[in-house]
């Protein structure tokens, strides 16, 4: 297995989003929400003209499953997959974001909203995970393959194995530091209010097995 290289200009964006944006790590599940749910758009799009296809409404969804034991938030959508090579072109560099572009210079200075103005939103992931794995089925394909990356140092594709269309990104969540919980993001009722704070709007249901008391 050969471990591909960012290129270069993706190192750099990736180096400003995981050392320069400390505050609003939290974004990073919206940024994958709103991936989620323009994934189910563009399957939607494709049964409105494809007469032999339907849309059943109940089989679209996106799930956030958290797992506390092992340090790993999953976040999972029916959407309409990548295939290896859309893996490849669209995790592999960062600046290849249809919604990069710098915005005017003072939106930029409070640092709100920046990693959705530089366009870097799946790596925003790397602001609370030190592993991301991505497994995906895409539409009309029945091979599915895993993207798997630490950060800066690459990324790997390899074949395996998924059931069903669509997309798993999973997130190995950063141990706790002195001055940062991560534990948070692992925690039910926050995903809760990061989710209803940020994509509230979003036309699919989220759904989230609640198992804490
Ligand atoms: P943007 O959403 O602005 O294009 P992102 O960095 O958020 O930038 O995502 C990059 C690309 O990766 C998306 O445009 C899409 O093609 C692909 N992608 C990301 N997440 C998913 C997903 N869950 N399902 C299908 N494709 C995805
Ligand atoms: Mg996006």
């Amino acid at each position: 297995m050969e471990t591909k290289q960012f290129k270069a200009e993706s190192k750099r964006l990736l180096d400003i989003v995981i050392n320069s944006v400390y505050t609003h790590r939290e974004i990073f599940l919206r940024e994958l929400i709103s991936n989620a749910s323009d994934a189910i758009d563009k399957i939607y799009y494709k049964t409105l003209v494809d007469d032999s296809l339907t849309f059943e409404k109940d089989n679209y969804y996106i799930k956030v499953i958290p797992d506390k034991e092992n340090r790993v938030l999953k976040i999972c959508d029916t959407g309409i997959g990548m295939t290896k090579e859309e893996l490849d072109e669209n995790l592999g560099v960062i600046a290849k974001s249809g919604s990069l572009q710098f915005k005017k210079e003072n939106e930029l200075k409070d640092g709100y909203d920046i990693i959705g103005q530089f366009g870097v939103g799946f790596y925003s992931t790397f602001l609370v995970a030190d592993k991301v794995t991505v497994i995906s089925k895409a539409f009309g394909s029945d091979e599915a393959y895993k993207w798997e990356s630490e950060g800066v140092d690459g990324y790997t594709i390899e074949p395996c194995e998924k059931d069903s269309v669509g997309t798993e990104i999973i997130l190995k969540i950063k141990e706790n530091t002195e001055d940062e919980n991560f534990d948070q993001y692992l925690d039910e009722y926050r995903l809760k209010a990061i989710i209803k704070k940020y994509s509230d709007f979003i036309r699919y249901p989220i759904k989230m097995d609640i198992t804490q008391r």
